[in-house]
């Protein structure tokens, strides 16, 4: 039997797992994909908001020479903490069910080898949200050419390219593409993007609008996408008319919300499109936690690694003050 099982192996699940090893808790990690798959899966050029002091677990130090770290550095430093502190991760391995027992939880899962469970006396989920991007609602979002989320930029070379949304990772991924050699426009529904967009990106964004280079429609709602236009209602002083928008491609960024499957299965109580947390982040059900956004429904934009390893952090000194006492 484990102390703890912690689902998913980003960096929130990865502090908890240090966390755990430094309160003497015998801790597994169970990952669908590899360390830290999310930004593995982030557009290959990305570059952090964060300082790298911030995105730092278990006090190991993130030497960037930027500012701003990049994925690529991340990915590496991640990588390297988990071997320094021997952490045990299990990868290609998915949690299907979490099940409360009298004294412990059975998890099960699936691996190379089939299904099979464990047992653990604590389990901590920490899934993010980037599993479960938000999705349009209209007819024809399930087209092949519909993707959501940008990895790499050459596929979209001369390519008339729709990029959906109006927030951080829509501005990102519309310059990437415009520099990529894609004829990019920008669909929105709101009247301007969104003021939050990191400070080095929107100037360069609006400069882009400007001079032509990228097409920025406000206030358009998408209403339908077939193979080759994506049908927009746009309201212009006040009128509402329909737009046909020619499009090669369509990348939808208009934000996420953690899945809640293995949650609500399990009958933790909710609120809302969140699970009801108690301080130290555990659940309606005794013993099982949850940490980072997992934690947070679609209120994505409040909590990042920063604050989620912090989340990890208290969940895990509550269990090991439970072991000492024995109150599982
Ligand atoms: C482009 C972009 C830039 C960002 N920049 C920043 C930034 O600068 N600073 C910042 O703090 N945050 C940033 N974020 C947010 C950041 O990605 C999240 O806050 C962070 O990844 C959350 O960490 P996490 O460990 O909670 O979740 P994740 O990193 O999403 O890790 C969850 C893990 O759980 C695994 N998993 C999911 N379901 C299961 C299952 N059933 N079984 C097993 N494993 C499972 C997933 O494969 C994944 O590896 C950014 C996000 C994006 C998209």
């Amino acid at each position: 039997m484990w102390d703890l099982v912690i689902v998913g192996a980003g960096p929130v699940g990865l502090a908890a797992a240090i966390e755990a090893r430094r309160a003497g808790l015998n801790a597994v990690v169970l990952e669908k994909g590899t360390i830290v798959h999310t930004l593995y899966r982030w557009p290959k050029e990305t570059v952090f908001f964060s300082e790298a002091k911030n995105i730092e677990i278990g006090g190991h130090p993130f030497p960037s020479p930027f500012a701003k770290p990049t994925r690529r550095e991340a990915l590496q430093y991640y990588r390297r903490v988990a071997e320094n502190e021997a952490l045990n991760i299990r990868t290609y391995t998915e949690v299907t069910g979490i099940y409360p027992e009298l004294a412990h939880f059975r998890v099960g899962y699936r691996d190379r080898d089939g299904e099979s469970e464990l047992k653990s006396r604590f389990v901590l989920v920490a899934t993010g949200y980037y599993d479960n991007p938000n999705r349009l609602g209209v007819p024809g979002e399930n087209l092949p050419h519909v993707r959501y989320g940008l990895d790499e930029t050459l596929p979209y070379w001369n390519q008339r390219v729709a990029v959906v949304g109006g927030s951080n990772s829509a501005v990102e991924a519309a310059l990437e593409l415009y520099r990529a050699g894609a004829v990019v426009t920008v669909v929105h529904h709101g009247a301007e993007i969104r003021p939050g967009v990191k400070y080095w990106l929107k100037p360069d964004f609006e400069n882009r609008v400007k001079e032509g280079a990228i097409r920025l429609l406000l206030n358009a709602q998408v209403v339908e996408i077939t193979p080759r236009e994506v049908v927009l209602q746009q309201e212009i002083a006040e009128e509402k008319a329909v737009h046909r928008l020619p499009s090669d491609f369509v990348l939808i960024h208009i934000g996420y919300k953690a899945a809640d499957g293995l949650l609500r299965a399990a009958k933790v109580a909710y609120c809302g499109d969140a699970p009801v947390l108690s301080d130290s982040y555990e659940t309606s059900i005794k013993g099982l936690f949850v940490a980072g956004s997992a934690g947070y429904g679609s209120d994505t934009r409040t909590v990042f690694i920063e604050n989620g390893r912090e989340h990890a952090r208290r969940a895990v000194l509550e269990m090991a003050f439970r072991m000492q006492k024995r109150l599982t």
